[in-house]
């Protein structure tokens, strides 16, 4: 491994200075010292430890908006009862992630920006486009993990569990950028890996997420994941829904699929349809039709066109249970 200077910041603004264009953030560690060991990404001049950083290990419980720190752990939210109660989808998504160890340390900042589980971008040797190459390997190779949507040529999907539950939950990331905040829905924030095969996100060198704010608007939230095995692993296709629930009506209701594209996937007119409706089945599936329109699946993975089909379903009917 090459040699790199090491700091802990102590300030936002000194954590922004240190990693300057060239240095890295670290939060729990589980994902970038995995891809500094394997030379998965270009090496750092310096590693930023920002656990020190003040006000990031918070969860602020508001009346209108809750605001969940970039610092605060996967574990923290899975155990957090008011989350429970107030954002169940949230608890849900959180205690699929990985296994208890890794919950205990890896952040909601770190969850967000984690790279790519594409096995050809993890592979040492193997120099796809994600990672400058001129081929995406898994285009006409083994694809069962990949894309049913995407914006260019790279068909790596977002992984991250809370990711798909914030943008069901319609939550903003809050990302320091040259000094100033800039406020990032989920699909500004994984905007660029749509369009851009080297891009993982849409944070720029130095982008630092601090919170994510999440309004109070949905009070009834779920998030459903199938993967090959029951714990310890990313999820296939992962579902979350949030949306009020007024007399057996849907109000206000938001779908996002994961694992099926480079952002959380969701489908506004689908949403819109759901607004005001008694869901039945009937309903729950033309809406599961609507997400799903315009999916390309390729040779390995066409599987998960059913899967994500019968989880939108089943999310939808959690939701009015
Ligand atoms: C076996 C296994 C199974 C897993 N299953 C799942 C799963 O089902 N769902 C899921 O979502 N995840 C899953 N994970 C991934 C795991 O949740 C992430 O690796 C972890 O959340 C990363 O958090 P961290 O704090 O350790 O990040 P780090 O490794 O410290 O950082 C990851 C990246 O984020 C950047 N970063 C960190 N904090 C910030 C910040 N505040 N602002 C800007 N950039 C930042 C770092 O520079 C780095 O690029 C799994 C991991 C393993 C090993």
């Amino acid at each position: 491994m090459n040699a790199f200077q090491y700091a802990t910041a102590q300030s936002n603004a000194s954590a922004r200075e240190l990693a300057g264009a060239k240095g890295m953030y670290v939060a729990g560690g589980n994902d970038l010292l995995g891809l500094l060991k394997d030379y998965l990404v270009p090496a750092p001049d310096i590693l930023v430890n920002i656990k020190a950083l003040p006000g990031m290990s918070q969860i602020q419980r508001g009346d209108k908006t809750w605001a969940i720190g970039a610092l605060v752990t996967v574990a923290e939210i899975e155990d957090d009862p008011d989350i429970r109660e107030t954002f169940p989808g949230l608890h849900e998504a959180a205690a699929e992630i990985a296994s208890q160890q890794i919950r205990n340390v890896a952040t909601v900042g770190g969850n967000l920006a984690q790279h790519s589980r594409c096995w050809y971008f993890r592979h040492r040797d193997t120099v796809c486009l994600k990672k400058g190459g001129d081929l995406c390997y898994a285009l006409n190779s083994d694809n069962r993990y990949h894309s049913l949507f995407t914006g260019n040529t790279c068909i790596s999907p977002v992984v991250s569990s809370l990711a798909t539950m914030f943008a069901a939950l319609d939550a903003t990331a809050i990302v320091l950028r040259d000094s100033q905040e800039t406020r990032m829905s989920m699909d500004d924030l994984y905007h660029a890996a749509w369009e851009n095969p080297l891009a993982h996100n849409s944070l720029k060198p130095g982008d630092l997420i601090t919170r994510v704010e999440i309004p109070v608007a949905r009070h009834r939230s779920t998030y459903m994941q199938v993967s090959d095995k029951h714990t310890f692993d990313w999820a296939l296709v992962s579902c979350a829904a949030a949306a009020d629930v007024d007399g057996g009506k849907l109000s206000s209701p938001r779908v996002a699929l994961g694992s099926i594209s480079p952002v959380p996937h969701q489908v506004e007119a689908a949403n819109a349809f759901l607004d005001g409706r008694t869901l039945d089945d009937a309903t729950a599936s033309a809406a599961a039709d609507m997400i799903l329109a315009g999916a390309k699946p390729l040779e390995h993975n066409g599987y998960k066109m059913p899967l994500a089909h019968a989880l939108i379903r089943r999310a939808l009917s959690k939701l009015v249970a």
